[in-house]
């Protein structure tokens, strides 16, 4: 069975880039049926932080990444770290190495001096050091004892055949002079003891790789397949930063997008089925393979996901948008109980705008009784035009409440009137939104209770 894990750092919110390697990993899991791990790698303890791994949870909650096993923390797991540790050293794949820092930096200045990478030696190679005696009073740290010769070869989902020469690799410190120990081996003991088939990740542990396989091997283990994603990309090219808006997955939240969008729209940032842009959480996970994940890094388009927005919600059912917008027009100070049900206004508006922030704005008239600028409606309000308005308000007393009975009505009275239609349905407009931009006036008028209309065109009209 397929293994996948998503393993972030907790050292703040989980960023666009973060999101979307999330969710490769829980759409690969699923296409295959196979299991999903979340794994908290909070072994930097100064800056891992509670808040940070509930923000995690929340996001990858909102975005509907559910996890079959975990979350595990690395935190938890120091005494299986220090277990593999000691089993290394007494198998020879590692050793204590007692390099002083005054030693480490005169090591490093006589290489650069020769123009050479700085590289730890290999001096406390067992095979080396045998027969010395350590140091006292120095705290070793414990390092792998990586192989010389070869290359390290993996075939990599995203990115194709990969090869590092061992030549060009240090033997990695796998425990620090405290004892603890260090990232790349505990990412090593937890895709083997979490039976991970596939690790799916950002392209900027390509360099950490060799490594792990290397661990891998000298622990008698198959390592996984790896497939490394790209970067996301700001929209200038530029890796994504704060600087270009919005990273956090939340802040999409509160500016109004649907989970369903953010999934479709991450998904199609360096991944592709087809030409298909506008699809669902279902259909993604019947299409998802790796092989559709580009090797060139993507950029994000901040344009293109407030189109995806909506075109998701131009889609869905009109209950169901609704109990989206519900939470909205609470937070622009609505009461969803005051006014049409939100489903029937969020069919109304959702031509017009893209997030359900904008829409619960746009919607506020429906909800609250709105405030008249009186300037651009005396002009509006010609004496013939008024009398249009206040026949046309009598008349609302009798009609039958539909959108195609009050545009019949508003036609009718405005020709009566010796008015053109949008003469009298401008005014009625501002009356009863307070707004110049609305929906269709007849949609508008049909949606609100018909005692609510007939008051706020009173209303307006005599304070005009
Ligand atoms: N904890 C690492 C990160 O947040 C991911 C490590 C991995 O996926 O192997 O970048």
């Amino acid at each position: 069975m397929i293994r996948t894990r998503f393993a972030p750092s907790p050292t703040g919110y989980l960023h666009l880039g973060g999101a979307r390697t999330a969710l490769f990993a829980w759409a690969f899991a699923r296409h295959q049926q196979g299991a999903f791990i979340l794994r908290i790698e909070d072994t930097d303890r100064e800056r891992s932080t509670p808040q940070a791994v509930q923000a995690i949870l929340d996001a990858m909650a909102w975005l509907g990444l559910d996890y079959d096993e975990g979350p595990f923390y690395q935190s938890e797991r120091m005494a299986r770290y220090r277990a593999v540790i000691d089993d290394m050293l007494a198998r020879g794949l590692a050793y204590r190495d007692y390099m002083t820092p005054d030693e480490l930096a005169a090591l490093r200045d006589a290489q650069m001096a020769r123009g050479e990478k700085p590289r730890y030696d290999g001096r406390w190679r067992p095979e080396r050091a045998a027969g010395r005696a350590p140091p006292t009073g120095v705290a070793p740290v414990i390092r792998f004892r990586n192989p010389d010769a070869g290359s390290v070869v993996w075939d990599d989902a995203v990115k194709g055949r990969i090869e590092f020469a061992n030549a060009e690799l240090d033997d990695l410190v796998i425990a620090r002079s405290d004892g603890t120990p260090t990232y790349n081996f505990c990412v090593v003991v937890d895709d083997a003891d979490m039976q991970i088939t596939h690790v799916i990740r950002g392209d900027d542990h390509v360099n950490n790789t060799p490594r792990q396989i290397n661990i891998f091997r000298a622990l008698g283990l198959v390592p996984p397949q790896y497939a490394h994603v790209p970067t996301v990309l700001g929209e200038d090219g530029a890796k994504l930063s704060k600087r270009h808006g919005a990273v956090s997955v939340m802040e999409y939240e509160a500016s109004g997008y649907l989970p369903a969008a953010m999934v479709n729209f991450l998904a199609r940032i360096g991944w592709a089925h087809g030409d298909a842009e506008i699809f669902s959480r279902d259909e993604l996970v019947a299409w998802f393979d790796l092989a559709g994940i580009s090797p060139a890094p993507s950029r994000f388009n901040a344009d293109k996901l407030a189109w995806v927005n909506q075109e998701h919600m131009k889609r869905m059912a009109p209950e169901a948008l609704g109990r989206s917008l519900i939470p909205y027009l609470v937070r622009a100070g609505l009461d969803p109980a005051a006014g049409p049900d939100a489903g029937a206004v969020a069919v109304l508006l959702r031509d017009r705008v893209s997030t359900l922030v904008a829409m619960a704005d746009a919607a506020h008239y429906f909800y609250r009784t709105p405030a008249v600028p009186r300037d651009g409606l005396r002009e509006l309000l010609t004496p013939a035009v008024r009398a249009g308005v206040t026949d046309l308000e009598q008349r609302l007393g009798a009609v039958a409440w539909t959108r195609e009975a009050l545009g019949a009505l508003l036609k009718a009275v405005a020709a009566e009137h010796k008015v053109k239609a949008g003469e009298i349905m401008m005014p009625v407009r501002w009356l009863v939104s307070g707004t110049g931009h609305t929906p269709a006036i007849d949609a508008v008028l049909a949606l609100l209770p018909r005692e609510t209309v007939r008051a706020r065109i009173v209303a307006g009209l005599a304070s005009v």
